[in-house]
């Protein structure tokens, strides 16, 4: 797993934050073995197997995809889970499709990725200040975990969050990322189960000194074609949640 300043060297470099990162490795290596719901395994193997044509040639994941970026991430944005011939071929989270596309464009713009592209591993993609994970870690059909799969795959966000000591916002992508964070952050925080409804750009507050929980349309083209997500909406609502906790400027090179 490659990050922006990978765990494992940092342990000998800095100390203290050892732990977090050892901690975020180990699930990584966990969700990437997790066998815990037939009906996924079945199905994400099916689909490495008989490919889409136009990726004949790939040798698809067809695992869990773990999630992916700085482990002092301020803000971690969670997805609903892999798309069957994104990063369930490419074994990144967002990587490889048009959601990918559109979605990593935005970070880069809003600073917070360092290229505007996520096409495969290894593509030199790096977060800062941005930690990228899923409510469910292995491809769904038809899009579509069951209430027993997303309970199953429940601990792994748990887990991250808790690792992720410098969190300050929450980006639920979309109904789904939101309802599952919702049911997550009382485990995760100590909180009440926050009651706003999802809305783009909606926000609801965790309480003093907990992150802030906020929502967007999803970026899949058929948001994105549609014109219900536009590039410039979904800049904005990043740029606007940096602000919400840290005041100042807009990031270096990062265009609006
Ligand atoms: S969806 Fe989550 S819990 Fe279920 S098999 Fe995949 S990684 Fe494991």
């Amino acid at each position: 797993m490659t990050t922006e300043r990978d765990p494992e060297k940092r342990q000998t470099a800095e100390g203290l934050l050892l732990s977090v990162g050892d901690s975020l490795s180990a699930i990584q290596r966990e969700v990437v073995a997790c066998r815990r719901c037939p009906r996924l395994v079945a199905y994400r193997e099916r689909v490495a197997r008989e490919k889409k044509r136009e990726f004949r040639a790939d040798e698809y994941w067809g695992r869990p995809v773990p999630g992916f970026g700085d482990p002092n991430a301020r803000l971690v944005a969670v997805g609903l889970a892999p798309a069957a011939h994104g990063s369930n071929r490419t074994g990144r989270v967002f990587t490889g499709d048009r959601s990918a596309a559109f979605l990593v464009r935005a970070f880069h713009a809003a600073g917070f990725a360092n290229q505007p592209t996520s096409v495969r591993r290894g593509d030199g993609l790096a977060y800062r200040d941005l930690y990228l994970t899923a409510a469910v870690r292995c491809v769904p059909p038809d899009n579509r975990p069951t209430p027993a799969e997303r309970a199953n795959c429940a601990p792994f966000l748990e887990r991250e969050l808790k690792c992720l000591a410098e969190t300050r916002a929450i980006l639920a992508l979309g109904a789904f990322a939101w309802d599952a964070v919702r049911e997550i952050v009382p485990r995760a925080y100590a909180v009440q189960r926050p009651a706003t409804p999802f809305a783009h750009g909606a926000c609801a507050t965790l309480g003093p000194g907990k992150p802030l929980l906020w929502g967007s349309y999803h970026p899949s083209p058929q948001n994105t074609n549609t014109g219900k997500l536009t590039f410039p909406m979904l800049v904005e609502l990043l740029q606007g949640i940096r602000a919400s906790y840290s005041p100042g400027p807009t990031p270096r090179g990062s265009q609006p």
